[in-house]
C-alpha cells in the first residue's frame, strides 16, 4: 500500500545518502549485475553490460527504476557509478586471472555526470588503480535533446577516446535521436532500443524503416547492438539488420557479475 511504498522509498533515500557520504568504492550495498552480450560474428560471449542493483537491509534487492531517478535528483548518482566501475574492474581482473576471455564490460553513466569537472579524472583513476587496461571498460551514454548535454558528451568522449575506452550510444530510437548529431560523435557502438526490435516485427514497413537506420549506421562505420532480443525470431531478424551484437533475455537475464563466467570462453 501507499504507506509501505513511502517507507520503502525513505529507506532507499537514507541508504543512498549514506552511500554518498561514505564514498566507499567497495560499499557492499551496491551490486553489479550484468547481461552477457552475444557477438554474432564470432559466435561467443566476450562482452557484457553492467547493470546496477542495491541490496538494502530490510528492503532487499532494489531495481534501477526504484532508485536511479532519486539518485539523479539528489546528485548521488556519480558516487554509485564510481562504485560500479570499481567493482566491475575488480571482477574483470579476477575473471582474466582465472583464464576467462573478456573483451570489455560497458557501464551506464547518467548525462548529468558528464558536466562534472572530475568525471574523466575519476574514471581514469579508478581503472588505473585496478590495474586493468582502459579498453576493458566501455561507457554507455544516452542522447538528450539539450545542446549543453551534447557538448559535454562530445568533450568527454573526445577526452577519453585516446585511452581506447569505447563509447556506446544507449537507447537509440527512444526520444530524440538525431542523425546529424550522432554522426558527429566519435561513438563506436549504437544500441538499438528494444522498442525498435519490437517495431521491426510489426510489419514489413516498420522492418524496412529499422533496417534502413541500421544500413545508415553500418555505412557510417558504427557497430550495431540490438537490445531486448527475447527469442529466435528476434535474433534472426536482428542478424538480418546488420547486428554485430545481440543482448536480451534469449541469452540471459541480468545476473550477478560473478556468474558471467558461465558464458565466457577460456583461453587455451
Ligand atoms: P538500459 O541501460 O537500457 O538497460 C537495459 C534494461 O533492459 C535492463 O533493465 C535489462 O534488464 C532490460 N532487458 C534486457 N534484456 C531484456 C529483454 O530481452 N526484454 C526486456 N523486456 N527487457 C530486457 P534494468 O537492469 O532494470 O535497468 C534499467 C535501466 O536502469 C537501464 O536501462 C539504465 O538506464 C538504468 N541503469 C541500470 N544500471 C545503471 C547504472 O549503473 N547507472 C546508471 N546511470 N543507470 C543504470
Ligand atoms: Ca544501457
Ligand atoms: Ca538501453
Amino acid at each position: 500500500d501507499m504507506l509501505q511504498a513511502y517507507l520503502t522509498s525513505q529507506k532507499i533515500y537514507q541508504n543512498l545518502k549514506d552511500i554518498y557520504e561514505k564514498d566507499d568504492l567497495n560499499d557492499p550495498r551496491v551490486k553489479v549485475f550484468c547481461q552477457p552480450v552475444w557477438n554474432t560474428k564470432t559466435g561467443v560471449f566476450s562482452t557484457a553490460e553492467a547493470l546496477m542493483r542495491l541490496e538494502i537491509p530490510e528492503v532487499g534487492l532494489v531495481f534501477p527504476d526504484q532508485f536511479i531517478p532519486m539518485a539523479e535528483r539528489y546528485d548521488f548518482i556519480h558516487t554509485l557509478s564510481k562504485i560500479i566501475l570499481n567493482k566491475t574492474c575488480q571482477n574483470i581482473k579476477q575473471m582474466e586471472a582465472e583464464g576467462y576471455v573478456i573483451d570489455r564490460v560497458s557501464i551506464n553513466f547518467s548525462v548529468q555526470e558528464l558536466h562534472m569537472d572530475c568525471f574523466c579524472e575519476d574514471i581514469i583513476t579508478i581503472i588505473k588503480d585496478n590495474g586493468i587496461p582502459f579498453h576493458k571498460i566501455a561507457i554507455e551514454l544516452t542522447e538528450t535533446r539539450n545542446e549543453k548535454d551534447f557538448l559535454s558528451m562530445k568533450a568527454v568522449i573526445e577526452h577519453l577516446q585516446d585511452l581506447n575506452i569505447k563509447f556506446y550510444l544507449d537507447d537509440f530510437g527512444t526520444g530524440y535521436s538525431n542523425f546529424e548529431r550522432i554522426i558527429g560523435l566519435p561513438i563506436d557502438i549504437i544500441k538499438f532500443d528494444r522498442s525498435l526490435t519490437i517495431l521491426a516485427s510489426k510489419n514489413d514497413e516498420s522492418k524496412f524503416m529499422v533496417g534502413s537506420f541500421s544500413e545508415i549506421f553500418k555505412k557510417a562505420d558504427y557497430q550495431i547492438l540490438f537490445e531486448g532480443v527475447e527469442d529466435e525470431h528476434d535474433e534472426l531478424q536482428c542478424i538480418d539488420m546488420n547486428a554485430q551484437y545481440l543482448q536480451g533475455y534469449k541469452y540471459s537475464k541480468p545476473i550477478p557479475i560473478d556468474q558471467l563466467k558461465g558464458f565466457l570462453t577460456k583461453a587455451s
